[in-house]
Order: C-alpha cells, then structure tokens, then sequence
C-alpha cells in the first residue's frame, strides 16, 4: 500500500509539473502574444428588443495565435488574471475599443456606447482609472460613450470597488452590472451603486419561455431595474421565442445570437432591422 501511495504521488506531481509547465508556456505565449499585438476584439451586437436597432456593441477579446488560430477568451483570460497580465492587455483593450468606437461615430454610425469588460484583477489595480482615463484621452472618445461591465460577484468582492465604481462615475462613464442574478448581491448595496444598466446573466435567459423559475428571475431582475430606474439588457438570447418573452416583459435591450454573434469591426451590418 506504501508503494503504491508512493507512486501515486509521483504519478500526481509529474502530472502537476506537466500542468505547471504548459500554463508556464501558455503565459509566455500571451506575453509575446501582446507584444506582436495577436489579440484582436470582436464586437456583438446590443439592441433595442422593439426595433431591432443596434445601439451599441460590446468589445470581447480573442487571441488570433499563429500556431493554434482563434482562441477564445475563457482559455486565457483567466490565466491572465492571475498573473496580472490581464493589466497591460486590459489597457490595450480599452484603447482599442475606444479608438473603434470614436472611428464609428465620425462615419456617421449613431450608437450610444461602447461596452468593456473589467475584471477583478484589473479593478484592484491602483492605476485602473487613471488606464480608463488614458484610453479616453488618446482615443478622443467623449466618457459618455464608454460603457464599463463589470460582473455581478466582482462587485461584491472589494467594498473599495465601489469607490473606484464612483471615480470612473465621476468621469461620465456608463457602468453597466454583467451576469447579474449570479452573484447575491444585496438589494440594500445595489441602491448605493452608481451604476447604469443590469444584464440578465444568460443561465436565465436559457430557460425562458417555459421554466418557471427563470421566468420568475427574469421578470424580477426587469421589475428590480424599473424600480431602480436602471437599463435593463438580456444576454444570450438565442430565439424568437425568448425574444417575444423579453418584449412582453419589457426588456429594452437584448444581446444574443439570435441578432448576431460577436463579429470583426468590419462584419457588422449597422442598416439591420
Ligand atoms: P461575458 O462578458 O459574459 O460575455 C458574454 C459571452 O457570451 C461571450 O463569450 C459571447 O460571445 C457569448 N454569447 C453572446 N451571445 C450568446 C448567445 O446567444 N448564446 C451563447 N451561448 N453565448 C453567447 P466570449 O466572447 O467567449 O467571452 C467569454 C467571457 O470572457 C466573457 O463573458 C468575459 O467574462 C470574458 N471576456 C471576454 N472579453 C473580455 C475582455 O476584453 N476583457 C475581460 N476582462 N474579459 C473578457
Ligand atoms: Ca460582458
Ligand atoms: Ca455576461
Ligand atoms: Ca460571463
């Protein structure tokens, strides 16, 4: 038994010092990655759920790597966060999604704002705002184009996000609470947030028309914004069913495939009805 436990922890650490070594070269390949500027942002589509007008678009990052293609953000984003490089590729993002969103709006293309996500690690940077205010400055994009999410659990994480939620607030920026209905945020903190719009999470959306719990949410989280006198957006909608439902419970504002899937700058068709 000895033995075999023996060997079990050799099996183990060889199998962690296989695991330690690839998420060693993933990080390196990310830093280069950065570097040669690999990543690029895809941009979905938000729309208003009665007209089928795009008002703005939300900026999600992927990696174009030479040796493996298109990589989603799940695969390295969380990698990024824990060894900060998350800071320096979050700042390129938002200089990047300003600069698109300032080049739209001199085509003529009416939008109301640009969407970023922020994530914890980032938000726990000491400079956080001063990269927000930087990307504002170079890009020459007016604060009130800029829409920043940010999850409902980072939220609840840091009492002192809420300060830094105030700053970014005090520049003109829209602040918007992604995956909300997820994170078990109390309504008592949520009334002290300066914040602009709640995101159904898609968990929710999934199940409407037809589990009544998800129904239940969703209606909730719709009623919690009108009380609040917040915009209200439902993620991951996917059919014409779901949509009818969203309509019919007033959910201004939808984001799913069943309009369009995160595409290139140059993909989306802005005349789209
Ligand atoms: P998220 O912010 O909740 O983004 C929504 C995700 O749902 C996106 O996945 C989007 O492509 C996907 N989605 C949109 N519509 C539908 C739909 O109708 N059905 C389904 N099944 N999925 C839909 P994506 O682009 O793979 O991003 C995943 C997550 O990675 C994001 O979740 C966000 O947490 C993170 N992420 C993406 N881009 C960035 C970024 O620039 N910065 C940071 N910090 N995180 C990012
Ligand atoms: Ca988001
Ligand atoms: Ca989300
Ligand atoms: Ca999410």
């Amino acid at each position: 038994a000895k033995e075999q436990g023996r060997n079990n922890y050799e099996f183990f650490s060889e199998e962690m010092a296989t695991a330690n070594f690839e998420l060693m070269y993933l990080n390196s390949a990310l830093r280069k990655a950065l570097e040669n500027e690999e990543f690029v942002l895809y941009y979905q589509p938000q729309v208003n759920s009665l007209t089928g007008k795009i008002v703005g678009t939300e900026a999600l990052v992927r990696w174009l790597s030479p040796d493996t293609g298109l990589v989603a953000p799940n695969r390295f984003i969380p990698l990024t966060e824990d060894t900060g490089l998350i800071v320096p590729l979050g700042a390129w993002i938002l200089k990047k999604a300003c600069l698109q969103m300032k080049t739209w709006l001199s085509e003529g293309i009416e939008l109301s704002h640009i969407a970023v996500n922020i994530s914890g690690r980032q938000l726990s940077d000491k400079n956080i705002v001063r990269t927000v205010r930087d990307a504002l400055n170079f890009s020459g994009l007016d604060a009130r184009y800029l829409e920043l999410e940010i999850t409902e659990s980072t939220i609840m994480q840091e009492d002192r996000y809420i300060s830094v939620l105030h700053e970014f607030k005090a520049l003109g920026i829209r602040l918007s609470i992604d995956d909300f209905g997820t994170g078990y945020s109390s309504l008592s903190r949520l009334k002290h947030m300066p914040i602009d719009k709640l995101k159904i999470d898609q968990s929710f959306i999934k199940g409407v028309p037809g589990n009544k719990d998800d129904e239940m949410i969703t209606q909730t989280v719709i009623g919690l914004a009108q009380n609040f006198g917040l915009e209200i957006l439902a993620e991951g909608v996917e059919t014409q069913e779901q949509l009818e439902f969203l309509k019919q419970n007033n959910c201004h504002y939808i984001q799913g495939y069943f309009f369009s899937k995160p595409l290139p700058f140059n993909e989306i068709d802005f005349s789209k009805r």
